[in-house]
């Protein structure tokens, strides 16, 4: 039963949390916390790297990114597998400005820690009670972030915050 449980929570790849548990705590936090940074990961030029190197390269890159992103957030962070080549790390109880310090050093660490050497784009939402969307819209925001990171030279981090509102 552990065995199963473990199988829920967990992304079979990266080890990182499952999307599914991801959602709980978030939502969780919402209600314990009352406000929590949101980001969402992506790694850049993903397909060009497994047509070159191939899927088993391209699958230890995934799992290079998890390991760092997990060995750069605290134990109450939450840093989850998305999907694909897409992770995802909740902040419960993280500020704005602290969620953005914090997502330029995973920035920085995954640039210098991979190999082959692969960058990420990251997009930034918060979420505080006052705002009253649902997680589904916050998941939405880090998303428009995301695609401006993208469409914007990747290896960086956009805020969703600052841009719209
Ligand atoms: P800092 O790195 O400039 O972080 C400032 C504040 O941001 C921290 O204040 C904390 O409230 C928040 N913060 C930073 N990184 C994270 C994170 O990964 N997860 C979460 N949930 N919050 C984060 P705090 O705790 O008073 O720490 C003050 C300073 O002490 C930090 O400044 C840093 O220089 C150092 N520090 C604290 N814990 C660690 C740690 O585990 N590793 C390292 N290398 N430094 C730490
Ligand atoms: P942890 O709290 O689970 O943090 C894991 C890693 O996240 C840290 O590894 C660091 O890379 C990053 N991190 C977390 N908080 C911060 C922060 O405030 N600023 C920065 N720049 N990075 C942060 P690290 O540094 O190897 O630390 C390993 C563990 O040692 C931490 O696990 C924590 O349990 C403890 N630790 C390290 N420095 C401090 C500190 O200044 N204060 C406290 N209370 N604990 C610390």
């Amino acid at each position: 039963r552990e065995e199963l449980e473990n199988l829920v929570i967990t992304d079979h790849l990266t080890k990182l949390y499952s999307r599914n548990f991801l959602d709980d705590q978030i939502h969780l936090s919402m209600e314990r916390d009352g406000f929590g940074t949101f980001l969402l990961i992506d790694i850049d030029n993903f397909k060009a790297i497994n047509d070159t190197f191939g899927h088993q390269i391209g699958d230890s890159v995934i799992v290079q990114v998890a390991n760092v992103l997990e060995a750069n957030i605290r134990d109450n962070d939450i840093g989850a597998r998305w999907g694909g080549e897409e992770l995802a790390v909740y902040l419960p109880g993280v500020d704005l400005e602290i969620g953005i310090v914090i997502a330029n050093r995973l920035v920085k660490k995954v640039q210098d820690n991979t190999t082959p050497q692969v960058t990420i784009s990251c997009g930034v939402a918060h979420w505080s009670a006052e705002h009253k969307d649902s997680v589904q819209q916050l998941f939405h925001r880090a998303d428009q972030a995301l695609y401006i990171a993208k469409d914007t030279g990747k290896n960086k981090v956009v805020v969703q915050d600052l841009l719209i509102q």
